[in-house]
């Protein structure tokens, strides 16, 4: 069977990509998701081992000791991680694996897995950014502002990019973002390039 391919989807948060991702989930059967490991804690309506696998930071760092993830980051105050056994049983089955993670782990991914497909996904205008992330209302001001002084930095880095998906128009940035799967999954000629 053939090896499904390791998705990297990346971009300042408030960008949309949640979304995003849960609609080409629900599109493309060849795709899956990697279920993060986190120590922040649960917002409403989260579920344990859905969304995140919620740890305290004691347990976190014992999994980071036992080397358990593919890539480990702080954000935000918080630990997030990707637990990377799941992540090479999927693509071995030939699912291809999607990461929602933040920059300094996409960066570590794409050292670490050459192959690893880098998809940014951006919201139109910082100014939109931040309307999203108030809009959310889960955070508070000061998170809010440490949040957007991270997406100014992580804009910054788009170009080390494979692919752009631009979340403007809603039904516009769906089908931009299904295309994008559908094309990394089918091995577009210019993924192919890097692996
Ligand atoms: P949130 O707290 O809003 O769910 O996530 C905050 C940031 O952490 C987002 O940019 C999200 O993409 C990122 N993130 C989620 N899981 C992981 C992970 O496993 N590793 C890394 N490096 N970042 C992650």
């Amino acid at each position: 069977m053939r090896r499904g391919r390791l998705i990297v989807v990346s971009g300042p948060s408030g960008a949309g990509k949640s979304t995003l991702i849960r609609e080409a989930l629900e599109a493309v059967p060849e795709l899956a998701y990697s279920v993060s490991a986190t120590t922040r804690r649960p917002r409403e309506g989260e579920v344990d081992g859905r969304d995140y696998v919620f740890l305290s930071r004691e347990e976190f760092e014992k999994w980071i000791q036992e080397g358990r993830f593919l890539e480990w980051a702080e954000y935000s105050g918080n630990l997030y991680g990707t637990p990377e056994q799941r992540v090479d049983e999927l693509l071995r089955s030939g699912q291809s694996v999607i990461l929602e993670i933040e920059l300094q782990g996409a960066r570590l991914v794409r050292k670490n897995r050459p192959d690893a497909v880098m998809v940014f996904v951006r919201a139109p205008s910082l100014e939109e950014t931040r309307k999203r992330l108030r809009g959310r209302a889960t955070e508070d001001e000061e998170t809010l502002e440490a949040r957007m002084s991270t997406a100014v930095q992580e804009v910054a880095a788009r170009d080390e990019f494979d692919r752009e998906v631009v979340n403007g128009d809603r039904e516009q940035a769906r089908e931009d973002m299904m295309r994008t799967m559908r094309d990394i999954i089918e091995g577009g000629a210019e993924d192919d390039k890097r692996a």
